[in-house]
């Protein structure tokens, strides 16, 4: 079978990006999972093996597909996360990975040998009592020396810190200032109201809005990402690049989503949010003999999920923007075209689309 075309939702939006829990196991546990929106209440005995993972990666990569992210659970966790990557990596695709890092020393620098381009660290408090409090895992000193390895290896790093009112709000210019010292980007991600977070959402949720206001003082710039959730960059002062990553709640965020989701037993979730039931893969994979048939039922199980993708958050008429007001005049923002990318506007739109495309263009994941 020859190569497909890249498959678009019924809003214009292309799939390019699968996010693959490679485990449901965790050595944390946060109080605030949101658990990839994969709610069941057993783990599956039987994670993805690896040929599982190379049929996905050849069905994907004939659909267009050219970003992944490892997640989980806790992909450390795997012996052969290497391996992983090395079949996920093996046709250029960009491959990242999200981790607490507390056994990522297990896996360096194998990881970076394997083509594994930056890893996203979950970091959330920086003083040890807190950082017990959110995980339930006393291991802040191993995620810093394990930060700090990665470093040494060369492996780009962007710290995910989930910001948590009353518990680390104090942290955020502490977490920017270990970014520096990393050269890492740091991004600050909204609590969303999934999973275990559901219930302690209205005691810690504090709007990405008020995190741009506590920065602000020290933005020197704001760009888009484009390509992913239409999410604001920001260059701070000490030449930190910061991402706000704030779902709740905002259209412009699920306008630029590109993504699918699959667990660790191999099934299709087309959002975090989604209440529906998932789209099996293994069923289809019992009924293929060969090869050419298994990759061929995971591209229709990948179709079928991209036919029920459609935005968490639609574009509600004459709604007012959520970006800081005072930086309109350099960065206007017309509804998002229909790859999903960012549409500026204004007298300086076409400089701030080229610069936007110059530097985050091929920059997927
Ligand atoms: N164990 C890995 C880790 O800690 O990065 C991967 C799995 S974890 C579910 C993936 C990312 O989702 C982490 O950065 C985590 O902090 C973030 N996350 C989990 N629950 C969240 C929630 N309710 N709201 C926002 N982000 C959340």
């Amino acid at each position: 079978m020859g190569w497909l075309a890249t498959l678009f939702d019924r809003y214009g939006r292309p799939l390019t990006n699968l996010r693959i829990m490679v485990t449901g196991r965790c050595n944390f546990s946060c109080f605030f999972c949101h658990m990839e929106g994969y709610h069941e209440s057993r783990l599956a005995k039987e994670e993805l093996s690896l040929e599982e993972i190379d049929i996905l990666h050849e069905a994907a990569s004939r659909l267009g597909v050219k970003a992944y992210k490892i997640t989980g659970g806790e992909p450390t966790i795997r012996g052969d996360l290497t391996r992983i990557v090395e079949i996920l990596a093996s046709d250029g695709s960009y491959v990242s990975m999200t981790t607490n890092a507390s056994l990522l020393h297990r896996h360096l620098p194998r990881l970076v040998e394997a083509g594994l381009r930056h890893i996203n660290v979950s970091l959330h408090a920086l003083s040890r009592e807190a950082f017990r409090r959110i995980t339930g895992a006393d291991m802040l000193d191993r995620v810093l020396v394990n930060l700090r390895l990665a470093r040494d290896y060369g492996l780009p790093i962007k710290i995910n810190f989930v910001v948590l009112k009353g518990l680390n709000e104090n942290d955020i210019e502490k977490v920017i200032e270990l970014a520096a010292e990393l050269g890492a980007m740091v991004q600050f991600i909204e609590l969303h109201p999934v999973g275990k977070a559901a219930k302690r959402f209205r005691e810690h949720h504090l709007p990405r809005w008020r995190v741009l206001e506590k920065l602000d003082p020290r933005i020197v710039e704001i760009k888009y990402r484009v390509g992913l959730h239409n999410r604001p960059i920001l260059l701070l002062d000490n030449g930190v690049r910061v991402e706000i990553v704030g779902p709740v709640g905002n259209y412009l965020f699920c306008a630029a989503c590109t993504r699918v989701r699959v667990t660790y037993d191999f099934k299709l979730l087309p959002c975090l949010n989604w209440r529906g039931a998932p789209v099996p893969v293994r069923p289809r994979l019992a009924k293929a003999a060969t090869r050419e048939e298994k990759v061929s039922a995971v591209v229709e199980a990948l179709r079928e999920v991209n036919a029920l993708r459609e935005p968490y958050v639609k574009f509600p008429l004459k709604a007012p923007f959520t970006i800081p007001r005072r930086r309109w005049g350099t960065a206007r923002l017309g509804l998002p075209k229909r790859d999903g990318s960012l549409r500026f506007t204004g007298p300086r739109a076409r400089l701030h689309e080229e610069l936007a495309a110059k530097e985050w263009g091929g920059y997927l994941a």
